[in-house]
């Protein structure tokens, strides 16, 4: 299916794990792709180049999420380069695992700064930009709805604070004919959570399907709501979790 034929997608974090596979997924839909990444130039630059291959438009463009400002400069440039922006996914993220009896004001800060400022950011930019039809993916986790072990509250608070100010711009921006969701994974198989990773066995445990999710079953959740297909669906959450929270 082509459900993004002429349109423009940018994906925050779209150099690694599940960010990557949602730039692809979308491209491989028809959609023009721009794609930040803060560190992983060279992966980015490797996602851009494979999206290109498959005859679509694409850019791998430098965005800290942590440095104020940058993500909503990102979003303004990209409209006015290509004329429209028609899909936002919020997906760059930290998961930094701590206690909250020693975690430090430097990994509060950032960590609030990527997670849930420069998802503030963007949808606020986003508003500006985008046209009736337009539609925003905010990448939760089901760690905002519960800190499901000990270590993972602090990451917690910024995921309940995403998936809230995400359905509050589907209140807000749904009067302009702009759609706004979340999506909120279970453990999914990347760097920041590998499959083999030492505490990949209790994750599995609380998943019912007992295994970790890819990347590309995140992205197809994601390409769903972003397209007219989910076109009366807004200021919700889906969960991708195997049924952790059943
Ligand atoms: P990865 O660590 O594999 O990738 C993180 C992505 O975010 C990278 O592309 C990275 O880009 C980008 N990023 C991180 N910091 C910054 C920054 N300061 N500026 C710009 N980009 C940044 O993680 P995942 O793919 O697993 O996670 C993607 C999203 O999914 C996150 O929001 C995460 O919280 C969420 N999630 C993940 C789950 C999992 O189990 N994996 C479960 C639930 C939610 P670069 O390397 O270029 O800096």
């Amino acid at each position: 299916t082509n459900r993004f034929d002429g349109k423009v997608a940018l994906v925050t974090g779209g150099s690694r794990g599940i960010g990557a596979a949602i730039a692809r997924r979308l491209a491989a839909e028809g959609a023009d792709v721009v794609l930040t990444y803060g560190g992983s130039q060279a992966k980015a630059e490797a996602v851009a180049e494979e999206i290109r291959g498959m005859g679509r438009k694409a850019e791998a463009v430098h965005c800290d999420a942590a440095q104020r400002g940058t993500t909503a400069a990102v979003i303004a440039d990209v409209a006015n380069r290509y004329g429209r922006l028609d899909v936002l996914v919020n997906n760059a993220g930290v998961y930094p695992l701590t206690s909250l009896a020693k975690c430090s004001d430097e990994v509060w800060d950032n960590m609030l700064a990527i997670n849930l400022t420069a998802v503030f950011e963007g949808l606020r930019a986003a508003y500006q930009v985008m046209g009736a039809g337009g539609s925003i993916v905010t990448i939760g986790s089901v760690a905002g709805d519960a800190a499901q072990v000990a270590g993972v509250g602090v990451y917690s608070s910024s995921k309940a604070g995403v998936e809230l100010i995400t359905r509050a711009a589907g209140r807000e921006f749904g009067r302009k004919g702009i759609r706004a969701n979340v999506v909120q994974p279970g453990p999914i198989d990347t760097d920041m959570n590998p499959a083999d990773g030492q505490t990949a066995d209790l994750q599995k445990m609380m998943v019912p399907l007992g295994r970790y999710g890819e990347a590309d079953e995140v992205a197809a959740a994601v390409a769903f709501l972003a397209s007219d297909e989910a076109s009366y669906i807004n200021g919700t959450t889906l969960k991708v979790c195997g049924g952790m929270t059943a």
